[in-house]
């Protein structure tokens, strides 16, 4: 093990190889995907829900609490400096990932969930007056609604919807029709967890500017897929979870522009994220610090950090472009079987594959391929809006990663026909 928490790995550091991706290999960086589940071979398709996690990663996290464990910000001792620096440099590798201007610009959160109840609560509940309106779609995870409901009500503000077409689009003459002077956020996801569809957010942001809304773009389901740069985005709020960019659970990022940081209240209060503490008046820490009250999760940031690097040691191009591939693939080799129906076929889709089959229940569908070895999500995918657009309860998903192959696809296909013969189809 590399006893210098500090150091970057060798391996990793190193430039990618030319040429496509080599999946035998990078399968063998990830230890949980060779289990067995009942007897057979594990196949890993819910990948949106939660990603395993590479050796690397898990060594880091062992590394840090072997040679670094200490309170950041706080000690003068070495270990404390030491942990306050691996803490502080994952913070600037997550700055790298997202080309944030300045790593004070970038948050450490719990997840996606937790940064979008960030804004909306700080953000939210200062600025937001009645009269005024939040943008949302109508296809966004229960996290990108449930907070803006929540500010909606504590300041009268109101929630305008942006519609989407069969194909699960959003349909931007609606958005343009319902933009208005009264806007002050639009927040959209990235990409739909329960669709897949690429949402054009450069396009919303830039009509959102127009009339001086706040964006906020979350990149739950894009961050780990596609590459993503926040300046060239120019959206004020970005979120996503650690977890599901193959790095542990508990720790996300929250990007924010400086200007609007400075002038958001904190959202907790406590040790770290102050200035000065008396009991007539209290001043807070700077950014980021004012938004990361009490001992942050430090093994989780270090995680993330080496998550990152892992992440682009392969390339965010070349994992696009093999997950589309994939999807590619498993969209025509599904689309083969009867009764099947594709629920999300947006021309721009990331590596996700919603759908129902007739006669059949989706949780059916879930725990007949479970005996077969294979791990899908069914259900609304806290996206009950979603589904309700499109008359269902729920839905059946298979979500790749650059760690799944073509025949982990023909096994997915056996285990759906499996279904037909169970259910006599
Ligand atoms: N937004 C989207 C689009 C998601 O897919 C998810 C996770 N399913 C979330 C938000 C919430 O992420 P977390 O539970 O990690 O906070």
């Amino acid at each position: 093990m590399n006893m210098d928490p500090t150091l970057e790995n060798e391996t990793l550091t190193a430039p990618a190889p030319d040429g496509p991706l080599d999946i035998e290999k990078i399968r063998m960086d990830f230890p949980a995907l060779h289990q067995k589940i009942y007897g057979k071979p594990l196949v890993y398709l819910d990948n949106a829900a939660t990603t395993q996690k590479p050796s690397w990663v898990l060594n880091v996290i062992q590394t840090y609490y072997v040679c670094s464990n200490a309170n950041v910000h706080r000690g003068l001792h070495f270990l404390s400096e030491r942990a306050t620096h691996t803490y502080e440099y994952a913070r600037s590798k997550a700055q790298r990932f997202l080309n944030a201007a300045d790593s004070a610009e970038i948050i450490f959160v719990r997840g996606t969930t937790e940064a979008i109840n960030l804004v909306a609560h700080s953000y939210g509940r200062t600025f937001l007056k009645p009269g005024d309106e939040i943008i949302l779609t109508a296809i966004e995870h229960h996290s990108n609604i449930v907070p803006w409901q929540l500010a909606a009500e504590a300041s009268g503000a109101k929630i305008r919807v942006i519609p989407v077409n069969d194909k699960g689009e959003l349909i931007l003459e609606e958005y343009e029709r319902i933009l208005s002077e009264r806007t002050k956020v639009v927040a959209v996801g990235h990409v739909s967890n329960a669709l897949g569809t690429i949402n054009p957010v450069h396009r919303i942001i830039e009509m959102a500017h127009r009339f001086g809304a706040v964006t906020l773009v979350d990149g739950a389901q894009a961050a780990p897929h596609m590459d993503v740069d926040v300046q060239e985005l120019n959206c004020d709020f970005y979120a996503f979870s650690g977890h599901k960019l193959y790095g542990p659970t508990g720790i996300g990022i929250l990007y924010g522009k400086r200007e609007l940081l400075e002038k958001m209240p904190p959202y907790q209060g406590g040790g770290e994220m102050i200035r000065e503490v008396g009991f007539d008046r209290t001043t807070y820490a700077d950014l980021p610090h004012k938004f990361e009250a009490g001992t942050p999760h430090i093994a989780g940031s270090v995680a993330l950090g080496a998550a990152i690097d892992y992440v682009k040691h392969l390339g965010l191009g070349k994992i696009a472009a093999y997950e589309h591939a994939l999807l590619h693939e498993a969209t025509e080799k599904v689309s083969e079987i009867s009764g099947l129906r594709i629920v999300g076929t947006a021309s721009e889709k990331s590596a996700i594959l919603s759908f129902v089959m007739e006669g059949v229940h989706p949780h059916d569908i879930g725990t007949i391929v479970d005996r077969e070895g294979i791990a899908i999500r069914v259900g609304h995918h806290c996206a009950q809006p979603a589904m309700k657009r499109f008359g269902l309860p729920a839905t059946a998903r298979a979500s790749f990663s650059f760690y799944n192959t073509p025949e982990e696809i023909d096994r997915l296909v056996a285990g759906l026909r499996k279904v037909k013969e169970v259910f006599a189809l």
